[in-house]
C-alpha cells in the first residue's frame, strides 16, 4: 500500500514540532558569553543573527546538536537549551563534564566568548503539552537543563503549579540553584523545588520518588542519569501515571540493538528533498544508514532513538524499530519512524523524509 501525505498533515507536523520542515545544516553561532554555573558545568550563551532567528526558534525542552572538531576528528553532541524562549532569555546551552567524556570536557576547557560553535536548528519532543495540568518534574545533574527551560516557560505562559525533585551529588554540583530559588520567590506558591543530595541522603530510590509524588497528577518530566530515570519511571508507572503523561529525555544512548535482525532482503526507496532513490537493502542496515549509502544527507542527531531528528514517514512496507524514546503512539499510528533505529522487515520499503 502506498499512502500519500496530505498538506494538512504537514501543517499539523509543523505546529507540533517547530523544528519540522527546517534545515539540518550546521550554523556557525558566535559565543557571546561563557557562564560558570558550578565547578563542572558551564553555560554558553550563543548569538543568534537576525537571519537565523526563525530557523533557531525553539520550544522549551528542545535541544541543538553541536559539531566540534577535536584533534582532526569531528564529533556531534546534543545539548538542550537551558534558556526559555518565552521569558526573553538569550539562547543558551549548558554543558556538564562527563568524566573521561571527549566533547563535554573539551567544550568547558576550550570554548571562550568570541569562538564559534557549529549548531543545528533545534529539535526534540520533550516539551510542555498544551493544557493547564500541573507539572511534576524530576531532574538529575545535567538533566536540569531542559527541565529548567520548561519550568520557566510554564511559569510565564500558564497558570500551572510546578513541582521539581532535583537530585545532585552534593551542594556544589547543583546547577541553577540560585535561579530556581529566585523563580520560586517570584511565583509564590506555584513552584516547589525539593533538592536531593546523594552526599546527604544516598541515591534517589523508589521511596523518595513515592514520597515526592504524594498523590500529585499532571504532566511528568524526567531527565537525568539512566538509573535515576529508571527508578522515577517505574515509580510513576506503579503509581498509575498514564504513559502519555510521562515525558522522558534520555541523554545517554540506549544500547538495545539485537545482534541479529529479522530483516527481509529487498528494496528500499528513500525520498529526501527532490531525490528519490531505490537500492537493494543490506541486511541489518538501518534506513538512516541506507540513505547515507545512497549519498543522501538525511537529518539526524542523537542516533540513539531519543531525539526524533531523523523521523521520516513510512509510506510502504514495514520496519522494526530497535529503540523509540521519541515518537508518541499517535505518531507511530501516523506512520512515523525513527530512521536511525529502523530496519526493513518487508520485501519493499518506502520512506519519505518530510524535511524537503
Ligand atoms: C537529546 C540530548 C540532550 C542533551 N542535553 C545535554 C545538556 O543539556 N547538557 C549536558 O551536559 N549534556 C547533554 N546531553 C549529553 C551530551 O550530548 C553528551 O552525551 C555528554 O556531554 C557526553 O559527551 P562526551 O563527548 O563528553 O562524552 P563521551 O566521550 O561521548 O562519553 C564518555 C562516556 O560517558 C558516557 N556518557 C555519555 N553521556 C553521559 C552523561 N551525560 N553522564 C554520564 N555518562 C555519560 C558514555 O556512554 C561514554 O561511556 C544531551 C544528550 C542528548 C541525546
Amino acid at each position: 500500500m502506498i499512502a500519500s501525505i496530505s498538506i494538512s498533515e504537514k501543517v499539523v507536523i509543523a505546529e507540533r514540532d517547530p523544528a519540522a520542515g527546517r534545515d539540518h545544516a550546521f550554523h556557525p553561532l558566535r559565543i557571546a558569553r561563557v557562564v560558570d554555573e558550578t565547578p563542572d558545568a558551564r553555560s554558553f550563551v550563543l548569538e543568534v543573527p537576525p537571519e537565523l532567528a526563525l530557523a533557531l526558534a525553539y520550544r522549551s525542552g528542545q535541544f541543538v546538536t553541536h559539531r566540534v572538531h577535536i584533534d582532526g576528528d569531528s564529533h556531534l553532541r546534543c545539548y538542550s537549551m537551558s534558556s526559555s524562549p518565552d521569558v526573553g532569555d538569550e539562547f543558551q546551552v549548558t554543558v556538564k563534564r562527563v568524566p573521561g567524556g571527549v566533547v563535554s570536557n573539551w567544550m568547558i576547557d576550550n570554548l571562550r566568548a568570541g569562538d564559534v560553535l557549529e549548531t543545528t536548528c533545534p529539535a526534540g519532543v520533550f516539551c510542555l503539552p498544551p493544557g493547564d495540568d500541573d507539572v511534576v518534574a524530576f531532574a538529575g545533574g545535567s538533566g536540569i537543563t531542559p527541565v529548567f527551560s520548561i519550568l520557566k516557560t510554564a511559569l510565564a505562559t500558564t497558570s500551572r503549579n510546578l513541582r521539581l525533585l532535583y537530585a545532585n551529588r552534593d551542594r556544589d554540583s547543583v546547577i541553577f540553584a540560585a535561579e530556581l530559588e529566585r523563580l520560586a520567590e517570584r511565583h509564590p506558591g506555584r513552584l516547589t523545588v525539593v533538592h536531593h543530595l546523594d552526599a546527604d541522603d544516598g541515591f534517589v530510590d523508589e521511596q523518595t520518588v513515592n514520597h515526592f509524588i504524594d498523590g500529585a497528577g499532571g504532566e511528568h518530566f524526567i531527565c537525568g542519569p539512566p538509573p535515576f530515570m529508571d527508578i522515577v519511571e517505574h515509580a510513576l508507572v506503579d503509581f498509575g501515571a498514564p504513559e502519555d503523561r510521562i515525558h522522558i529525555e534520555r541523554f545517554h544512548p540506549v544500547e538495545s540493538k539485537p545482534a541479529t535482525v529479522d530483516a527481509a532482503p529487498g528494496r528500499v526507496t528513500i525520498e529526501l528533498g527532490s531525490r528519490v532513490d531505490t537500492v537493494d537493502h543490506r541486511p541489518g542496515t538501518t534506513i538512516l544508514q541506507t540513505a547515507r549509502q545512497m549519498g543522501m544527507a538525511p537529518p539526524f542527531s542523537c542516533e540513539s532513538g531519543s531525539c526524533a531528528t531523523c523521523m521520516a514517514k513510512l509510506v510502504e512496507g514495514t520496519v522494526s524499530m530497535f529503540v523509540n524514546n521519541a515518537l508518541t503512539d499517535d505518531e507511530l499510528d501516523e506512520g512515523w519512524v525513527l530512521t536511525c533505529q529502523s530496519v526493513p522487515t518487508s520485501p519493499s520499503v518506502h520512506v519519505v523524509y518530510e524535511d524537503a
